[in-house]
């Protein structure tokens, strides 16, 4: 049971468990009135869901453009993701977000996939449209957004991407898109560099012209050539995360200088111990927020065909990682 309380303007939720805060009136007001007959309803679909971020970042941005539509958690364990699939049509479901463990997974269940999703094999948005589910990643649009935002431009750089998982994937192929000149992919385990620079390589599109793509083991001497003559480097490992902040940096800071951009695609921590680096080193860094926001602004505009309220999002997605 929850009580509502003010405190100098500050508005906040009480119960058995503690106090909430809600952000502003706005939120509050939210809350309480708009999940009605009419609300149209939008989710984030993980195994497990509950720490998601998404929520309250989508409920902010709808709040914010007086829709009236909700993003609510569906815990889907593997096995039912079929089922759940099956059932967003029926629902009345308008969207949903796809999280770990089932991007790959869910793409089989859909009746079309946009390119990216289709070369990636993985999806992280269903639009659900008159009995129709498509599937869109965002991930990697998301990640150029947020490069874009803080003054960076892929065309004609040379990137390095750490990892070769499913965020090394949907970056680095959102980054040759954008036109990057060359790519490294740099790996601890070497064999899954050189797959994805195999998958890269497939894809590779002749109209931005010729692209160098390479790759190497996190432990091989040309890692850090590869690092060091990158204009772009981008962690996608998950070096650095809660709660393991106080481990070395994934790449040695001594490869890094000034004129590079170090991007994390961890955000929590926010300030990851490579950027710390990076920041000592004089880099220009990227935190992993700009990316989850908007890759999550792109997913609410296929929803919605709204501009999404980016700094809204981000201020809900902030007030959750402090
Ligand atoms: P993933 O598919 O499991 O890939 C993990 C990658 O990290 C693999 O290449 C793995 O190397 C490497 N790795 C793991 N531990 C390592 C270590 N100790 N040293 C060196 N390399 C290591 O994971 P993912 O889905 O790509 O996600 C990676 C990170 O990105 C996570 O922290 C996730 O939270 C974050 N992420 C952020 C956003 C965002 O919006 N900001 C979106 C997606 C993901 P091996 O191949 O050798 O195992």
């Amino acid at each position: 049971m929850w009580q509502m309380s003010v405190e100098r303007t500050e508005y906040y939720l009480h119960s058995e468990k503690g106090k909430r805060a809600v952000n502003t009136r706005l939120d509050w007001q939210h809350w309480c009135e708009s999940i009605s007959g009419a609300t149209t309803v939008t989710g984030v679909v993980a195994w497990p869901v509950r720490h998601s971020l998404s929520p309250s970042m989508h409920n902010a941005a709808f709040a914010a453009l007086g829709l009236n539509w909700a993003y609510v958690p569906f815990p889907v364990p593997p096995e039912q993701l079929g089922t759940a699939v099956a059932a967003f049509s029926a629902m009345g479901i308008r969207g949903v977000n796809v999280t770990i463990p089932h991007k790959s997974a869910v793409a089989g269940f859909l009746d079309a996939l946009d390119p990216a999703a289709e070369i990636l094999g993985a999806v992280n948005t269903i639009d659900v449209c008159e009995g129709r589910l498509t599937g869109y990643n965002t991930d990697g649009p998301g990640f150029v957004a947020s490069m874009h935002e803080v003054g960076w431009s892929a065309v004609g750089r040379a990137v390095a991407i750490i990892g070769a998982g499913g965020s090394s994937r949907a970056v680095a192929h959102a980054l040759l898109m954008a036109g990057a000149s060359r790519l490294a992919v740099v790996n601890r385990t070497p064999e899954k560099a050189e797959a994805m620079v195999q998958m890269l390589t497939e894809i590779a599109v002749p109209e931005h012209g010729s692209v160098d793509i390479v790759g190497s083991g996190l432990d091989a001497p040309s890692a850090r050539d590869l690092v060091t003559e990158a204009d772009i480097i981008v962690d996608c490992t998950s070096v650095g995360m809660y709660p393991q902040v106080d481990v070395p940096p994934v790449v040695s800071p001594e490869w890094l200088h000034d004129g590079q951009l170090v991007a994390d695609l961890t955000y929590n921590p926010r300030l990851t111990v490579l950027l710390q680096a990076a920041q000592t080193r004089g880099c220009a860094t990227l935190e992993g927020t700009g990316m989850l926001v908007h890759q999550g602004a792109i997913a609410f505009e296929i929803w919605t065909g709204r501009k999404a309220p980016v700094e809204t999002m981000r201020k809900a997605l902030l007030a959750q990682l402090r």
